[in-house]
């Protein structure tokens, strides 16, 4: 059911549970999930109540995309913490020093390409500079795809990096490969395990609320 309030487009999800709940995804879209026979006009109430906080959040979303406008339409590019522009001259980019000849039309394609190859040469050197440093060893690296995730760890000491990371400073490069690392010792997200993680970077809080800021690199490539 799609209720459309002053403009403001929601998303109403009615199933068997108890109580309500407003959630907004990354693309702004509002979802409202409440009880299978929960009265129409109750629930115009509650969604009126929340309209303020609901049409900040979506603002915020979408100023953020108005901010990060560039790299969406592959004007520019962050490559390790840096910001370059993207230059199209004929059927090459232009990054930097670097020249990209355009694999089959597709910009996108040819940038994932790239910035794969550089986490390839950036993102392994930076974990087993962290690995020397925390002293705890990992089986194998690989580069991984994910949307929501910069890196994991399997109880077999594997970890994944996503090649996304590249694109950040390397103080969060090193978050998630500390974080990483820590994983081998502790599987779970415990007091201890961020004990440990404190030991060697004790503004870790920081360094993760300030990489959420890069959240949107996940979402363009
Ligand atoms: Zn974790």
């Amino acid at each position: 059911m799609l209720y459309n309030i002053n403009v403001m487009e929601i998303k109403v999800i009615r199933s068997k549970r108890h109580s309500i709940s407003i959630k907004i995804n990354e693309n702004g879209e509002v979802f409202v999930r409440c009880p299978l026979k929960y009265p129409k006009d109750e629930l115009l109430k509650i969604i009126n109540n929340k309209r303020q906080w609901i049409e900040k959040c979506v603002n915020d979303i979408s100023n953020k995309k108005l901010q990060n406008k560039d790299y969406y339409m592959f004007n520019k590019i962050l490559l390790n913490g840096k910001s370059y522009d993207i230059k199209k001259v004929d059927r090459t980019l232009i990054i930097g020093t670097n020249i990209l000849k355009i694999k089959g039309n597709d910009v996108k394609k040819t940038l994932i390409c790239w910035l794969k190859k550089q986490a390839q040469a950036l993102l392994f050197k930076r974990l087993d500079l962290v690995s020397n440093f925390v002293g705890k060893d990992y089986t194998q690296a690989t580069l991984m795809n994910a949307r929501k995730k910069w890196g994991s760890c399997d109880n077999r000491k594997n970890i994944k990096l996503n090649y996304r990371l590249v694109m950040l400073d390397n103080k969060y490069i090193d978050y998630v490969c500390l974080h990483e690392l820590t994983h081998t010792k502790y599987m779970n997200h415990s007091k201890l395990f961020w004990n440990e993680v404190s030991k060697f970077m004790p503004n870790w809080k920081q360094i993760k609320t300030e990489m959420s800021n890069f959240n949107f690199v996940l979402e363009i490539y």
